[in-house]
């Protein structure tokens, strides 16, 4: 173990050291040497997925009852560290899943859990999640994705935008507007469970266009969702007709606060793999006759970057270990997104100016690495974003 991985912050229990002993294995061994070459083609992992299937890895926090691994969040967040140091794309392949799974766990109806949370701790489907739409990122309450109720069906019309794994996806969590009315507007929201056919584009009523190219984050497909008169049962919604309708907003939110945690750690994994990369690098490349790393310039690089990752690292399991708790954990999930993201960034550019002109080729992974940290800058809600939520949270608590 690295000296900047987390698992030496914790006293972590044998089961957990051998999930991740094995997880390190898979990434070392069948994610690092292929992963540049998956990203420069674009192509979706399909033998590293299935090896996650067989490891359990969309199961990871599914109830054992509703046939998954049971594990904490904190075991979790280790394993997306881990992934995300092989290779960003795969934790972007249980992401969206992870954070279905853990909607329909927490609201789901019992009859909705047994219908999906054992097919999806097995893998055989994955989800995806969509609120975003094309005018509608930051500002969910904008959204105008209308689900209009017709006998026993809701028919939704409208565009999402930056659906992750929305092609392969066999279920889409969707949030959409059930009453344009309500004030607030967040009140008239509704997520509904879109069960469809995986990897199918055009379906009776929802068309999913060829995916958007993008800088980095490759080899998993975004995708927009167009609705046209899409027809969905209203046992559909999230928590059932009764207990689900309006409650929307707030599940997504829920959803989403816990993806900020899981982000933080995909943000470690690529300061983790940055920085591995650039002390190993530091010690072989020559320069004046002798290592970089003797240099004192690069010296100060290598100890900022550590210590940073450092930093990013304890705030990502604090706000772990209190989500798992139970406690309110918007500011430390806020802090923990907004550092480890930026930090991610720096990092890789930081790795990148210690590889010299080597670290702007195409054969060196620092190049993926830089071009992949932005999207978690951006993502589950923005670092500008990240501000505004910690400063809330402040104001509130030191309020004079
Ligand atoms: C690769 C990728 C994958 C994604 N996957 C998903 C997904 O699976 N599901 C999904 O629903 N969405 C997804 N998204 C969408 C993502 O969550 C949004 O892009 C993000 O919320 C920002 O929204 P926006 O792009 O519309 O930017 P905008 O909201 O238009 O923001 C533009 C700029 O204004 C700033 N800004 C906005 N409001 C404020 C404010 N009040 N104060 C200060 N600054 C502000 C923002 O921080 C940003 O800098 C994905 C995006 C990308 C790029």
């Amino acid at each position: 173990m690295s000296a900047t991985a987390s698992a030496g912050m914790l006293d972590l229990t044998d089961e957990q050291q051998d999930i991740l002993a094995t997880i390190r294995q898979f990434v070392d061994r069948d994610v690092i040497p292929h992963a540049s070459r998956f990203d420069h083609d674009d192509e979706f992992p399909t033998e590293m997925v299935e090896t996650m299937k067989e490891m359990g890895l969309f199961g990871t926090t599914i109830p054992e009852e509703y046939g998954g691994l049971g594990l904490d969040l904190v075991t979790y967040v280790l394993i997306v560290e881990e992934l995300s140091r092989g290779w960003i794309s795969l934790s972007g392949v249980v992401n969206t899943h992870f954070i279905a799974s853990y909607m329909i766990k927490t609201f789901g109806t019992e009859e909705q859990k047994r219908e999906y949370l054992p097919r999806m701790a097995r893998g055989e489907i994955r989800s995806a999640f969509s609120m975003t739409e094309p005018h509608a990122g930051s500002d969910v309450q904008a959204i105008r994705t209308r689900a209009v109720p017709d006998g026993d069906e809701y028919v939704i019309d409208g565009q999402k935008m930056w659906v992750t794994n929305g092609l392969r996806a066999g279920l889409v969590m969707l949030l959409a507007v059930t009453d344009p009315s309500a004030d607030p507007r967040h009140r008239g929201m509704t997520t509904f469970i879109v069960e469809k056919e995986a990897g199918v584009a055009e379906l009776e009523g929802l068309t999913i266009p060829a995916p958007l190219k993008k800088l980095g984050y490759k080899g998993v497909e975004s995708t927009e969702l167009v609705f046209d008169g899409y027809r969905i049962d209203k046992g559909q919604i999230l928590g059932g007709e009764e207990a689900g309708l309006g409650q929307g907003f707030k599940q997504f939110m829920a959803g989403i606060e816990l993806g900020r945690v899981n982000i933080a750690a995909r943000g470690l994994g690529i300061a983790t793999s940055a920085f591995e990369h650039a002390i190993r690098y530091a010690q072989e490349r020559e320069a004046f006759g002798k290592p970089i790393s003797s240099h004192q310039s690069i010296q100060i690089k290598l100890a900022q970057m550590a210590t940073k990752i450092r930093a990013a690292r304890l705030l990502m399991l604090d706000a772990a270990r209190r989500k798992q708790a139970g406690e309110r954990a918007d500011l430390e999930a806020g802090m923990a997104k907004l550092y480890a993201t930026e930090i991610a960034e720096e990092v890789a550019l930081e790795a990148m100016r210690i590889y010299g002109g080597y670290g702007y080729s195409q054969e060196y992974p620092i190049e993926r690495l830089y071009r992949d940290a932005p999207v978690l800058i951006l993502g589950e809600g923005s670092n500008e974003i990240q501000h505004l939520i910690i400063a809330r949270r402040l104001l509130e608590r030191y309020a004079i």
